[in-house]
């Protein structure tokens, strides 16, 4: 089905086509020159010392775990309302995954006071995810995680460029994990970025994401380097540069896209200010966000008005999603599975609306009047 309005809609020009053509006739088109110029820009932007480009963010937090030596048995708080991969990452290296619930109807980051409830004896760490790009509460959860000697993985994937107290998300805790899958605001198929300021952590990582081996091929082609031993059990985590010439194009995009997502956020608030059945999570942030996706959540619902929201938008070619199904609800997850009153609540009657940059006016309204009155208000 093809959508007039649809959830999303790449940044994409002429620019990152010509950047892709000067890759490819440059024949070098795995790991390089541009993989390398992506990792500094990409940490000069976000004020992180280190910056490692790879395939995607799942490997990106897989990374995580493994750098902060998360183990079989180790609990790792995480929330339920994000996408599946920030809870995998903790099961990929046996860790248990321990979920806490959201804030409120109005605030979807996890809630620092179910933290504090969930730390046993066993807890390691906490990964926390930028719901939308709206920072989680770091200041608690940074005197949490100091008070009881955990590690912060920040799930940025939704946030890059958002801030918290004038501090780039990502950069808070001990290593950010960031997504420039299609329909992220870095768009570049797959991709992924982690960031550290950890100069032991960015080193590992480095050794990790190529297979534990001491030199990569480009090094070796260039002459900087002949021969290489392997020092730890690594993976194939590595971004090519055709992908890193489209990152390097859409990094330069970056902060014209999410200022005027900010301006069709506003307008999104401004028509949805006197609508009634709905909260508009995040609605009273005035914080630099990178606007990833606009949510609603419609009050008193049930997962079968949700649907039926959904379903009528949808005959009006208008394309919309849920972030997320709830990750404690899958059959995988089920045995570590916890009360989440708020989540669950969440989880059922949420809609998330078409966010975009190339997003009209017209379309913004356009979306609001079949809102409206498929919500008969
Ligand atoms: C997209 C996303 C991921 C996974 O990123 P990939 O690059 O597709 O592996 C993880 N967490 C969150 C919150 C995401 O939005």
């Amino acid at each position: 089905m093809s959508y007039k309005i649809p959830l999303f809609d790449l940044n994409f020009d002429e620019e990152e086509e010509n950047a892709v053509i000067q890759v490819i006739r440059s024949k070098w088109i795995s790991s390089g020159p541009k993989t390398q110029a992506l990792e500094e820009k990409f940490a000069t932007m976000l004020g992180s010392e280190h910056a490692l480009a790879l395939t995607n963010c799942t490997v990106s937090l897989h990374l995580a775990m493994n750098l902060i030596g998360i183990k079989a048995g180790d609990e790792v708080i995480c929330p339920s309302l994000t996408f599946v991969a920030t809870c995998n990452a903790i099961r990929y290296v046996h860790g248990i995954p321990v979920f806490a619930d959201i804030k409120s109807m109005t605030d979807l980051t996890i809630d620092p006071d179910d933290i504090e409830r969930k730390i046993t004896s066993r807890t390691k760490a906490i990964i926390v995810m930028h719901f939308g790009g709206f920072s989680c509460d770091m200041d608690r959860i940074m005197d949490l995680a100091q008070r009881h000697d955990l590690k912060v993985i920040e799930d940025a994937c939704h946030g890059p460029l958002s801030e918290y107290g004038g501090r780039k998300l990502g950069t808070i805790g001990d290593i950010g994990c960031f997504s420039f899958f299609s329909n992220k605001n870095i768009s570049t198929g797959e991709g992924g970025m982690l960031i550290t300021n950890n100069q032991a952590y960015s080193d590992r990582a480095r050794l990790l994401r190529s297979h534990g081996m001491t030199s990569m091929s480009y090094e070796r082609s260039t002459g900087h380097s002949t021969s290489y031993d392997v020092v730890d059990l690594g993976f194939n985590y590595r971004m090519d540069d055709i992908r890193a010439a489209i990152g390097l194009v859409q990094l330069d995009k970056l902060r014209a896209d999410i200022s005027i997502r900010a301006a069709i956020r506003n307008q999104y608030l401004d028509l949805l200010k006197n609508v009634d059945g709905i909260t508009v999570p995040f609605a009273a942030s005035e914080t630099i966000a990178s606007n990833y996706i606009f949510t609603i959540v419609l009050k008193d619902a049930t997962v079968d008005k949700r649907d039926k929201v959904r379903g009528q938008l949808a005959e009006a070619g208008i394309q919309t999603s849920v972030h997320y199904p709830a990750v404690h609800r899958f059959s995988v997850f089920r045995e570590f599975s916890s009360d989440l009153p708020l989540t669950d609540y969440v989880t059922d009657s949420l809609i998330t609306l078409p966010m975009y940059s190339r997003l009209s006016a017209e379309d913004i309204q356009y979306i609001v009047l079949n809102l409206k009155r498929v919500l008969n208000v």
